[in-house]
């Protein structure tokens, strides 16, 4: 009897830590333990593997390492740009523009700002293909804003934002622009000197780095006020001991990245391809997103009349893990945020399934999940019909 296969296809929620990052981080959780503000050698050693780690994670994206704000994560980075911009002090009467189908680390942030009187807050909305609408993008501007949130590439259905031209059209407006590029890093290029942007944030979990640990790029000019009270830790822009250990391992992550991308791409961009041209044997399935502008390892999929709920659990009795839409959602059967902004039925949503490939996978558990993928279609389809 063949054994159940253990194949990860779940690469947008989380990625395995590489094992050269696990072995950049295991020396500090071990005896490097000083803490990087002591003065002594102990802290100067754990200082300068801080220093490096900055350095690496600036580098992926273009940025000098004094821009770079470590904190627990993503959704940590996109509160602290959000927040931090509505309470630094030069901050008059702040107001949020937010695409509709940004992610809750953005949306909730900026509702909890709205509830609260903080700031306001306006959406913007997409096309069919999840791409801001350009005509709105620039009615909205015309209101006025004082933040701009876009996100870089969605983490539903992959679609990518052209960031450079929202940034500028939003700087020329007068509003300063952040991007949430978590699903973006190590995938596409991303270079702030490129896109212009003003604030960023990525996250060390989803480039086969810890979980646990994230960055907030804030160009130099960018004045914010911090979120967390106390030390003077990152120049004072976000107090609290750092998480060394994992800052370290995202270092390494980022330095990987920056040296892998094209060959990851390439590598997950085949392996999408392939999985594609099985799908193409299921009848009447829909594949969400903008197809000349999605990232490579995403593939967001209906299959009108089941749900994904269903498909999901029969390719987990498989062996097989893959998601019925971001992670964060996968307690609710609510229809995904993003495909109603792009006008995607509730039914039609309810039956989104997302299969997301990463550098570890191979051809052999693509041709695998997608075999199982189209029996289990099959299966579920014919007990709807009996
Ligand atoms: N933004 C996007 C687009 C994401 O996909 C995620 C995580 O799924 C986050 C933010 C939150 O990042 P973290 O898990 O590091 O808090």
């Amino acid at each position: 009897m063949n054994a159940t296969p253990d194949i990860y296809l779940d690469n947008a929620a989380s990625t395995p830590v590489d094992t050269q990052v696990l072995d950049a981080m295991l020396p500090y959780l071990g005896q490097v333990f000083g803490n990087p503000s002591s003065a002594h050698a102990h802290g100067q050693k754990a200082r300068r593997a801080l220093d490096v780690a900055r350095e690496e994670v600036a580098a992926l994206i273009g940025a000098q390492p004094e821009e770079i704000v470590f904190t627990s994560g993503g959704t940590e980075a996109c509160n602290l740009a959000l927040q931090g911009h509505c309470l630094a002090p030069a901050a008059a009467a702040p107001r949020l523009l937010l695409s509709a189908i940004e992610h809750d680390a953005v949306r909730r942030a900026a509702e909890r700002l709205a509830e609260t009187g903080m700031a306001s807050c306006e959406r913007v909305g997409v096309t069919a293909q999840a791409r801001v609408d350009l005509e709105h993008y620039d009615a909205c501007l015309k209101r006025g804003a004082t933040l701009v949130s876009i996100m870089t590439a969605n983490n539903d259905v992959g679609t990518i934002q052209p960031v450079a031209e929202l940034a500028a059209r939003a700087q020329s407006a007068g509003a300063l622009f952040h991007t949430d590029a978590v699903q973006a890093i190590g995938k596409i290029p991303v270079k702030v000197t490129e896109s212009g942007v003003d604030m960023m944030s990525f996250s060390a979990h989803k480039v086969y780095g810890p979980k646990g640990v994230g960055a907030l790029y804030l160009r130099r000019s960018t004045r914010i006020a911090p979120l967390v009270q106390g030390g003077s830790q990152e120049s004072r822009r976000r107090a609290g001991t750092e998480n060394l250990a994992g800052i370290v391992g995202f270092g390494r992550a980022c330095a990987l990245a920056s040296v892998r991308l094209e060959r990851d791409a390439a590598h997950i961009n085949a392996l999408r391809e392939r999985f594609e041209r099985y799908l193409a044997t299921i009848d009447n399935i829909r594949i969400h997103g903008e197809p000349a502008a999605r990232l490579p390892g995403i593939l967001s999929v209906s299959t009108p009349g089941l749900s994904g709920e269903a498909l999901m659990m029969a390719m987990d009795m498989a062996g097989i893990s893959i998601s019925t839409g971001s992670a964060c959602h996968s307690d609710s059967v609510d229809p995904s945020r993003t495909l109603t902004a792009m006008g995607v039925s509730p039914s039609l949503s309810r039956s989104m399934i997302r299969i997301s490939l990463g550098r570890q996978n191979t051809a052999h558990e693509v041709e695998h999940a997608a075999q199982a993928l189209v029996s289990a279609v099959a299966r579920l389809r014919a007990l709807e019909s009996s």
